[in-house]
């Protein structure tokens, strides 16, 4: 299980595909991917490896400079297409990834099946976005905001990324339990379960900590508590070399 991201002035899709790869000794059982070019939401994702994905995917159009990429070790719903990450929300305007577990998907479930949501996998990671997609829908607020309000009631362990066609530049990342590195280049940002992903882009890394959210844009990269606070980034440089990984 994995993730990785990247926003920035390259092509987001090799990147991914490519750190994604770094990330497989993690083990997993299905693999998928998210680009938005401009506006426009493309979703890839498929049971079996990465490999298997890029075959899925072939020669299509795979444009766009901001994108989430995620292998899945499965916990809520058998290995499938359908239960493989990325998920998208009702409105089919945001897209997410996740691993761990959300232990209370069963009655924040209820809640939204009470509300008429409709569910396309067994994920609890699906419960989470619509949760957090009801609570946007509910308060008028942003992505961001919302994300904030959906984790002060999800127990569990998670790290997730999201998308949305209404900000195409941008990231938004938040954990507890799971690990989160950001990676800071110029004028782009990778993100990472590890360092690995982006090793040969730079070296300047941030360990993202429990209960903190990310909002990352190319040039931008604001920390927050669940609480709103900003939060100062330590950036620390890593003495890695690819070659130790390859
Ligand atoms: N609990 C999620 C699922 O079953 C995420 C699993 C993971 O960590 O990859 O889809």
């Amino acid at each position: 299980c994995g993730i990785v991201g990247y926003t920035g002035q390259k092509q987001a899709y090799p990147i991914i595909v490519k750190g994604l790869k770094r990330l497989e000794y993690r083990g997993y059982d299905s693999a998928g991917v998210a680009i938005l070019d401009s506006d426009h939401l493309k979703l890839y994702k498929k049971k079996g490896k990465v490999a298997d994905l890029e075959e899925a995917i072939g020669t299509k159009n795979v444009q766009g400079t901001t994108g989430i990429g995620h292998t899945r070790w499965a916990t809520h719903g058998e290995p499938s297409d359908r239960n493989a990450h990325p998920h998208i929300s009702r409105s089919g305007t945001i897209a997410m990834i996740h691993n761990g577990i959300i232990e209370n998907y069963a009655q924040l479930k209820g809640e939204l099946l009470k509300k008429g949501y409709t569910f396309s996998s067994d994920t609890d990671t699906e419960v989470l976005l619509n949760f957090i997609d009801e609570i946007k829908t509910q308060n008028n607020c942003t992505l961001e905001e919302a994300v904030r309000i959906a984790l002060k009631r999800v127990t569990g362990a998670y790290v997730i990324l999201l998308i949305e066609t209404a900000n195409p530049d941008t990231i938004i990342a938040a954990r507890k339990g799971s690990p989160l590195v950001i990676g800071v280049g110029k004028n782009e940002h990778f993100l990472g379960s590890d360092a690995s992903p982006m090793l040969e882009y730079t070296k300047e890394v941030v360990y993202i900590n429990d209960y903190e959210l990310a909002i990352v844009k190319p040039d931008q990269l604001i920390l927050k508590n669940l609480g709103n606070e900003i939060i100062t980034p330590y950036v620390q440089k890593l003495d890695i070399e690819l070659a130790a990984i390859e």
